[in-house]
Formats: structure tokens, C-alpha cells, sequence
């Protein structure tokens, strides 16, 4: 019998869709889509369909802390406050050795806000080190380079409504048909309504988007700073240059003139082995259009040249003028439902609080101030990979990792389990016992999962959404900043007595007052009353702000948008070579979330890849020797995978696609795609080169 009905947003991906909970007497819901929600008005794709299920079912869920004396003796039930004063005795005593750097946090893109702001707070003020990182570090830390050296802040300047009101769309290393799936359903309904708009996609894959597309870039993985620079050349040549827009409101565009004419047509087309004229359509494309918007997501960022191919692309809206007024802009396409929020409160290595900067010394003091602290260090700290290489080292000697599950995710997965087996002391606060991560940690805590605990995110186009705690967590499970509160207060800390999440939110709202992203007149009695609203709400009864950079004033000291132009259009990421002679991708697929903690264990998301597979070119497959449906092995200099492959046209020649989703709990060890991954990052935003890594294919 139905007890009632809630608002919530669903927490799997960055769209942020409404979903309406029916739950009744028994805790057990059943979900539908919000049909009066900004974002996907009643819509919701597979997964969040589903969502009911992941609740409904608790068989998996951590229900108390468990705990280890040593490496070699199982780990037994312990109460919450034996868990809480080991980790903070082990925590002190490794402070008072080895100094606070030899401690961190790991964090991850579904923390909510307030957790968010809570580990941030903890670490680097209070345990004084900056070792706080995420795994948002993994996917969206070259678009926050991108955005703030071209804008000035982290600030994505338009809102889903901008897609209704453009004409042209370029999507690039993305396939937000699978992986943004309501986000994609309104840009194909405005493209059947409206039969002159146009999408071009940018992939290495024949992906659905790219079906979907008027014009497929099939570019050579890694070359998009070369496709961009061609299509900005052909943009300039034609005269499709917005020069009242350049000339007053950019800096940097003779550098960039100069740097896109360096190459001719021909050359581009070669080295990112698009044809030329397929190029020249593209800028006719986007030059003609009226409401110009590039969507991207992890094929542009997870590269060791990320921060560079986001500079290329956001070139193209500086120079057609295409920001800051309706249908227009640049969209990074976030993952995680929350990568947003944890860079709103400075959840990395180098942030601080309400974008502020680390590396900035009054920064540092105004946040100090503000937390009753006597200083915040200016010594950045280790950013995700580089966390887990100072664990292998020796050099980080606790780690405490939150609501992400590394041992699969991270690339060289392998170095990360080396790394976790190194370290002293490993806590890991999770929902769910299918999380390979667990059986590394010294430390267990069970954590409160969706509906069970309160507290805000903020999706992809700045909307930040508050959810509801309607359910109790099960067995002694608690809310993460409950937990992180508990902690601080063992270590002895001051400023961590909240009565409520609330107190936390409101600490963090009045800290934003006068700043780009200030929330301070947003409250929880405005989101559960009146819904979702977009940063910056800086007045009484602001009612949001949809769009940014509508009076041209850019958030840079000159209040000018930048042209970043990268000294060089080479991508390097190890090449190829007779040894390792193709090129593997990894991403996502359908129905399948993350590490599939989550996912995983609903049975109707397991029909459309029941396994994983390799997908891979006719015409590699033929040299290979390798039939559709065969059991591949696939080696890198790191390791090896064995899947089954799946042959079409769908790759580009050359080129090999992985999904990313499954490690050894759900299958076995040989399907875990980071087996294959290196560890190069791009040297600005320190995000990992998911997206080229050399590879042999043989039939096993
Ligand atoms: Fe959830 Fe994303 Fe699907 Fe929307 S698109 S229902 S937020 S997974």
C-alpha cells in the first residue's frame, strides 16, 4: 500500500532527471520519471528506470563496521565506536611519524555536496594536508583546465534549455546516446521538430550518436587538437571569424590565426585521417549557424593531452562569437551526478572552496579564516593516479577512499592493487560489498546510499537539486558526513559539531556569498519547496541564472575569454608500434553504471551486454585471424584482458573499443579493462589517458 510520495533527482549520471519515489510501508519503492522536472519532463532512460531495484535490493549492502587488526587475520564486526577511535588512533600516530602528508582521502563524483564540503574541510584544514582527491580527477579535470583558462572560472556557460534554440550541435568524444540517454532524447526530438538542425560528432566509433549525426568525423584516436585547428582554420578562411565578438570581448586570437594556418587543409586531413571535405562541411556547418553548441565528454578529457583538445574546441565558440547568448556555448558533459558539485566546494588536489585557488596565497587565507584555522598549506597535494603511485612508494602511508571503487576504475589497475597492499592503513566507506575495493581495506564502514541520507548535487548545467532522506539506511549503515563529523570529532578537531546536514549546507552557501557560483540565497526551504535552481543565485528570490557570460564580461582579470593555443598539435600518448600495433579505447556502454556496484545486480541491465567485449575493425579482425564471437586475448605492457570480440565496421581501422564497467568481482580478473590502461596524465589537469593505450589482439 502506497505510504508516499517524494520528489528526488536520480543518482546515477550528470543529466540530473526527476524522479518521483512511491514508497510504501514497507520501505520498498517504485520510481517514474517527474513530469513537471526542468530536465527530463517524466523521461528517464534505463538506469534510472531501474533505480527501484539498486534500493529494493539490500542483499549486497555493508551493514557494520568491520575491522582487522593485522594483514593477517580476517576482519571481524566491531561497533561504530571501536572503528572510529582505530581510525583515528591509526591516523594520529601516522601524523605524529611520518607528518600530515603521509595521510589522504579519496573521494568520488556521487558524494553529495555537504560530503563533499565535509572531506574537503577535514583534510585540508584540519588534518593539514592537501591529499584530497576524487575520481572526478578521472573524467572532468580537463574541462575545469579548459573552462578556467578560457573563462577564468570553472563555469559552464549554457543550460539543457539552450539545446531547443540551437541549430547546430558538435558533439565530441562523447555518445551521449548511451551515455547522457535523456540529454540526447530532447536533442533528437528538437532535430525531428526542427529538420534543418544539424549534428556533427567527432569519435573514433560508429557510435548511436554518430548514426544519429549528419555528419561523422571518424577521426584517428588523439588528433582532435588537429581536427579542431583545421576546422577553425576553414572558419577563419571563409570568413565566418565573429570579429566584433574577438575583437572586443578575446584575447590570444592572433597567436591562434597563426597557429591554425600553420597546417594546411590537406596535412589535417592526413594526420587525423578525416577527409578534407568532410572538414570544409563542418565549418560550413557551424559557420552558417545561428545557435552553435559543442557537447564533449571523456574522449576529449581522458587524454595525456586532455586540457589541450579542450582548448581546441572551445576555440571554435570564441571565434564564431558563439557564447553568452541563446542555443549557444561550449557543454562538457559531466558523468557523475555530482563531479560538479565536489568542484564547487574545492573537492581536489588544487582547489579550495568556491573556486578558489590552492596555488593563491590570499585564497588560502580567506579559507583558513573562514574554517578557524591557522593556515592551509600551500604544498598541492597528490592528485588521483599520483595518490596511488605514493602509496606504492611508500610515501602516502593511510588512505581513506569514499564511495568509489578504484581497484577497477583506476588505470593500471594492477598498480593499484599493488599500491592499496602497500599501504598501512586502508579505510573504505561504501554501500556495497560487491565493491572490489573492500577486500583491501583494514577498515570497513557502511555507508547510506540514495533516499537515505539528505543533502544537494549540482548536474552538468549548474542545477543544483536537493534530495530527500526517506528511508533508514539498513542494518547500522550511516550518512557519509555523519561519518566524517564522528571522525574529526576522535581526532580531536574542532568545527565539526553540526546538528544537521543543513548547518553543513548553510556554512557552504554563506561561504559563496560575493563569489561567481554564489548560492547564498539558496536555501533548503527554496529547493523542497520550489525545486531545482542554476548557480548563481546571488539575490533574495533570485530565480536561478540558466545562462552565463550574457554581457560578455568573462570572469578572467581583462574580462576577456581567452584563445589558449596549444605550442604543439601532438598528441603523446605511446604510439603504436610492431609490438603493440592498435589502438584501444575504453568507455562506457548502455545500461551498465561505473564499476556496476550498483547496476550489476539488476538482471534486465545485463541483457543488452550480458559480457564484456572487444569490438574491433573487419579489417584488424582479418589480419588477426580473429572471427566474430572469438575469445580474444589482448595484451599491453601492462597486462592482459581475454573477452570475446564483437566485429563490424563500428572502429575505425586500427582501433579497438573495451568497456570499462567490469573487475574481478563480476567476472574474473581477465576482464577488467584498466588491466590495459597506463598511467600517463595530461601535465596541467593530471587526468589519466584512458583513451589511448597500445595493444596486441590475438585469438586465444
Ligand atoms: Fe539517471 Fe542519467 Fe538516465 Fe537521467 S539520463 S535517468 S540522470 S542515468
Amino acid at each position: 500500500m502506497l505510504e508516499k510520495e517524494v520528489k528526488s533527482t536520480c543518482s546515477y549520471c550528470g543529466v540530473g532527471c526527476g524522479v518521483v519515489v512511491k514508497k510504501d510501508a514497507r520501505n520498498r519503492i517504485e520510481v517514474e520519471g517527474d513530469k513537471n522536472h526542468p530536465v527530463n519532463k517524466g523521461m528517464l532512460c534505463s538506469k534510472g528506470m531501474n533505480l527501484d531495484y539498486v534500493v529494493n535490493d539490500t542483499s549486497d549492502r555493508i551493514l557494520y563496521p568491520e575491522m582487522r587488526w593485522s594483514r593477517s587475520h580476517p576482519r571481524e564486526r566491531v561497533s561504530w565506536d571501536d572503528a572510529m577511535e582505530r581510525a583515528a588512533g591509526v591516523f594520529k600516530s601516522i601524523i605524529r611519524k611520518h607528518g600530515p602528508d603521509s595521510v589522504g582521502i579519496y573521494v568520488s563524483g556521487q558524494c553529495l555536496t555537504e560530503e563533499y564540503y565535509i572531506a574537503n574541510k577535514l583534510t585540508k584544514g584540519f588534518l593539514g594536508t592537501n591529499n584530497i582527491d576524487t575520481n572526478s580527477r578521472l573524467c572532468m579535470s580537463s574541462a575545469v583546465v579548459g573552462y578556467k583558462k578560457t573563462f577564468g572560472e570553472d563555469s559552464v556557460p549554457v543550460s539543457y534549455e539552450d539545446i531547443e534554440l540551437a541549430d547546430c550541435f558538435l558533439i565530441a568524444g562523447a555518445n551521449p546516446a548511451w551515455c547522457h540517454p535523456i540529454l540526447f532524447r530532447r536533442l533528437e526530438k528538437h532535430k525531428e521538430e526542427n529538420p534543418d538542425v544539424k549534428i556533427i560528432v567527432a569519435d573514433p566509433r560508429k557510435t548511436d550518436s554518430a548514426n544519429f549525426a549528419d555528419l561523422h568525423l571518424q577521426l584517428i584516436p588523439g588528433t582532435d587538437v588537429i581536427l579542431y585547428h583545421a576546422i577553425g582554420r576553414q572558419l577563419i578562411k571563409r570568413g565566418y571569424v565573429d570579429k566584433n565578438f574577438v575583437k572586443k570581448h578575446t584575447e590570444g586570437f592572433k597567436e591562434y590565426r597563426d597557429k591554425v594556418m600553420s597546417l594546411s587543409l590537406n596535412q589535417s586531413a592526413k594526420l587525423c585521417g578525416v577527409p578534407a571535405g568532410d572538414i570544409k562541411k563542418a565549418a560550413t556547418i557551424i559557420g552558417r549557424s545561428k545557435g552553435f553548441i559543442s557537447m564533449w565528454a571523456m574522449g576529449l578529457n581522458q587524454s595525456a593531452v586532455g586540457s589541450d583538445k579542450n582548448f581546441s574546441l572551445l576555440n571554435l565558440s570564441l571565434v564564431t562569437g558563439h557564447v553568452g547568448k541563446p542555443g549557444s556555448g561550449p557543454f562538457s558533459l559531466t558523468g557523475q551526478p555530482n563531479a560538479m558539485g565536489g568542484r564547487e566546494v574545492g573537492g581536489m588536489a588544487n582547489l579550495l572552496a568556491v573556486h578558489k585557488d590552492l596555488a593563491n596565497e590570499e585564497h588560502r587565507k580567506e579559507v583558513a579564516q573562514y574554517w578557524g584555522v591557522e593556515e592551509i598549506s600551500a604544498k598541492p597535494g597528490y592528485t588521483a593516479t599520483e595518490m596511488f603511485d605514493a602509496l606504492e612508494e611508500g610515501k602516502l602511508k593511510a588512505v581513506w577512499i569514499i564511495c568509489t571503487n578504484p581497484v577497477v576504475s583506476m588505470p593500471n589497475a594492477r598498480q593499484a592493487e599493488r599500491a592499496l597492499k602497500n599501504a598501512k592503513f586502508v579505510v573504505v566507506q561504501d554501500i556495497s560489498h560487491k565493491s572490489d575495493t573492500v577486500s583491501y581495506a583494514d577498515l570497513v564502514l557502511p555507508a547510506a546510499g540514495w533516499l537515505e541520507k539528505e543533502g544537494t548535487m549540482t548536474n552538468s548545467e549548474r542545477r543544483i537539486s536537493y534530495l530527500n532522506k526517506e528511508i533508514h539506511p539498513p542494518g547500522e549503515a550511516r550518512p557519509d558526513v555523519e561519518i566524517l563529523c564522528d571522525f574529526a570529532k576522535k581526532m580531536g578537531f574542532r568545527g565539526f559539531n553540526y546538528n544537521s546536514t543543513e548547518e553543513i549546507y548553510k556554512e557552504y552557501a554563506a561561504m559563496t556569498k560575493g563569489t561567481k557560483i554564489d548560492i547564498s540565497y539558496l536555501n533548503y526551504d527554496r529547493l523542497k519547496n520550489e525545486g531545482t535552481f542554476q548557480w548563481p543565485v546571488p539575490e533574495y528570490r533570485h530565480p536561478g541564472t540558466p545562462r552565463l557570460f550574457e554581457d560578455k564580461q568573462f570572469y578572467t582579470p581583462s574580462k576577456k575569454a581567452i584563445f589558449n593555443v596549444p605550442e604543439s598539435v601532438e598528441n603523446t600518448s605511446a604510439k603504436p608500434n610492431e609490438e603493440y600495433p592498435l589502438i584501444l579505447t575504453t568507455g562506457r556502454i548502455r545500461d551498465q553504471w561505473h564499476t556496476m556496484t550498483r547496476t550489476g545486480k539488476v538482471a534486465r541491465l545485463k541483457t543488452h551486454y550480458p559480457d564484456p567485449i572487444l569490438e574491433m575493425n573487419l579489417v584488424d579482425a582479418y589480419l588477426n585471424h580473429i572471427k566474430d564471437g572469438d575469445v580474444t586475448e589482448i595484451k599491453s605492457p601492462n597486462g592482459t584482458v581475454r573477452v570475446r570480440a564483437k566485429v563490424s565496421e563500428n572502429v575505425r581501422e586500427g582501433v579497438v573499443f573495451l568497456p570499462m564497467h567490469w573487475g574481478k568481482k563480476l567476472k574474473n580478473d581477465l576482464n577488467r579493462a584498466n588491466n590495459l590502461t597506463h598511467t600517463k596524465v595530461d601535465p596541467i589537469s593530471k587526468e589519466p589517458d584512458f583513451k589511448y593505450t597500445a595493444v596486441s589482439v590475438s585469438r586465444f
